[in-house]
């Protein structure tokens, strides 16, 4: 299929009665009743004055009708734009005048905020949703006949505007076409063996392409449903789990079930997969969640700019601590970062994937596109990885993370690994930091689970497991690490605090 749009409407024509969401109360909106509602906003938008290719910015509260609004801005021909709900009034100016929003649909407590916002930057159209399907949009969607762009959309027209989590710097808008978006969800339902059968507990965000995209459009590729939660609360997760069979996650949901006493074998007993992803899943993790459950969580890798890369295999081995191998129709190699080469088998550099999942640019940055996009097709991911004898492909951090010490490279996921298996430690993030005579120096930023570790004990663990240049010169200790609403480490804000450590 060439847009998700129209495998929906197929779904909905072929198989109307099925679950399509399904409420932490037990209610049910069908196939048919979501495509209805959808194409009911899509006629609102329309009479908004929305035509094919405007931007339809969203900041709302998760809900069914939240998830709707995605499949109505595609009915309408339009871009869908969904932003971070975290998001503030003046991050939120810098988004509406960058994408150039047509039509904006924000919650209803923001009124006055945001319709001021909405004069300055010249947003013509303004409509409101609660989570519970208050405020303006649902109300006057309902009064409309339904509208139905499918079979006008091409493969290579935009879907959505999506903006990177701005981990490394400012976010940037992703376009991705209906072509990019559809290949990636009939690969991975494919891949993870989806089938109508399913239920997918869904505790994501829905502004972000793992809850957003790699969710939803796998679920309606396949026919399958989503127990749909506002967010991710582990009881919740425990209440529901018996009535579905995949969980997607971010690392850190898998961290807080493992805490959670009411989180046993038992609950988990009949689930059929474990997906993680949006950040880096630690090997201990996996083991510890295999060691409770008996299942092993599938990590994979991606990124707004590409929907899902790798995966690990749905049958054969997991590999804790790496993100599997590239998808069927996603190429990935290896290249020196400097130059460009590509590198022989084994040694790390930067990850560079192309195929019908990548992106068509960034958003009104034409030099920003032309560096990390190459003409070949080829898009450099920021992302220093190596690939092993069989193929799987590790992360080993972020080219912007990678510390120089003393003219050495540092990979900051080999130490993390390291630690992460040391008693005691939670969890570990380790940085660059300023030095004198190093340029860098190596820091490691540690949560503990036992409040006696200290930093003599940690290097004692590490003795003899790494070369002098590699060893943290300082541990830092932190009740928490910092983390974006994805389970990202901030390492940027974290250098930010330790940057004079040695000055
Ligand atoms: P920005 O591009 O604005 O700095 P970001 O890269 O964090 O932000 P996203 O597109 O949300 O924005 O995240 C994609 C990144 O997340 C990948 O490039 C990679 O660094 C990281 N990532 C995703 N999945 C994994 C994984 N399984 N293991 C390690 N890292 C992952
Ligand atoms: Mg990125």
């Amino acid at each position: 299929a060439q847009d998700i749009l129209s495998v929906f409407r197929q779904r909905a024509a072929t198989a109307p009665e099925a679950p399509f969401l399904i409420l932490p109360d037990g209610a049910v909106i069908t196939y048919a009743a979501a495509l209805d509602r959808s194409a009911r906003m899509a006629a609102l938008f329309r009479a908004r004055g929305v035509v094919p290719g405007d931007r339809i910015a969203v900041q709302v509260e998760k809900g069914p009708d939240a998830l709707l609004t995605y499949l109505g801005a595609l009915a309408a021909g339009a871009v869908y734009l969904p932003l971070n709900t975290a998001y503030t009034p003046a991050e939120m100016r810098f988004f509406l005048a960058d994408a150039g929003a047509t039509l904006f649909v924000h919650r209803p407590e923001d009124e006055a905020a945001m319709a001021a916002l909405c004069d300055e930057v010249g947003v013509g159209q303004r409509l409101t949703l609660g989570p519970d399907g208050g405020g303006t949009l649902v109300a006057a969607a309902a009064q409309l006949a339904p509208v139905d762009a499918a079979g006008s959309i091409a493969a290579d027209d935009l879907a959505a505007i999506l903006y990177t989590s701005g981990t490394t710097g400012r976010s940037k808008g992703a376009m991705l076409t209906h072509g990019n978006l559809a290949s990636n969800a009939e690969t991975l339902a494919d891949y993870w063996r989806f089938t109508p059968d399913d239920r997918l507990l869904h505790a994501l965000p829905i502004f972000h392409t793992h809850g957003l995209f790699v969710a939803t459009n796998i679920t309606i590729v396949a026919g399958s449903a989503m127990i749909l939660l506002p967010r991710f609360d582990a009881a919740e997760l425990v209440r529901l789990m018996p009535a579905a069979s995949v969980l997607m996650g971010v690392p850190t949901f898998y961290t807080r079930l493992l805490a959670e006493p009411g989180f046993t074998r038992d609950v988990a007993r009949h689930m059929r997969l474990f997906v993680s992803g949006s950040a880096p899943l630690s090997a201990e993790t996996h083991k510890a969640f295999n060691a409770l459950t008996g299942h092993a969580i599938l990590e994979r890798y991606g990124m707004t700019e590409t929907n899902m890369n790798t995966s690990n295999p749905y049958d054969g081995d997991r590999v804790p601590g790496s993100v599997g191998l590239p998808l069927p129709g996603v190429e990935l190699r290896i290249t020196d970062p400097a130059s460009g080469a590509i590198l022989p088998a084994g040694e790390a550099g930067m990850i560079e994937v192309r195929g019908p999942n990548v992106f068509k640019g960034y958003w009104q940055l034409p030099d920003k596109t032309a560096e990390d996009l190459r003409l070949n097709g080829y898009f450099i991911t920021g992302d220093l990885g190596v690939v092993d004898a069989r193929g799987y492909v590790s992360i080993v951090g972020r080219a912007k993370d990678l510390i120089i010490c003393g003219g050495f490279n540092v990979y900051p996921a080999e130490i993390e690994a390291l630690l992460d298996a040391v008693p005691g430690v939670a969890e570990s993030a380790v940085i660059g930091v300023p030095h004198p005579d190093l340029g860098e120096s190596v820091v490691a930023v540690l949560q503990r689970r036992d409040p006696a570790l200290d930093e003599a004990r940690v290097l004692a663990a590490l003795d003899g497991q790494l070369a002098r240049f590699k060893q943290p010169r300082r541990i830092v200790f932190v009740p928490e690490l910092p983390r974006n609403t994805m389970g990202k480490v901030q390492k940027k804000q974290l250098r930010e605090t330790y940057r004079d450590l040695f000055a």
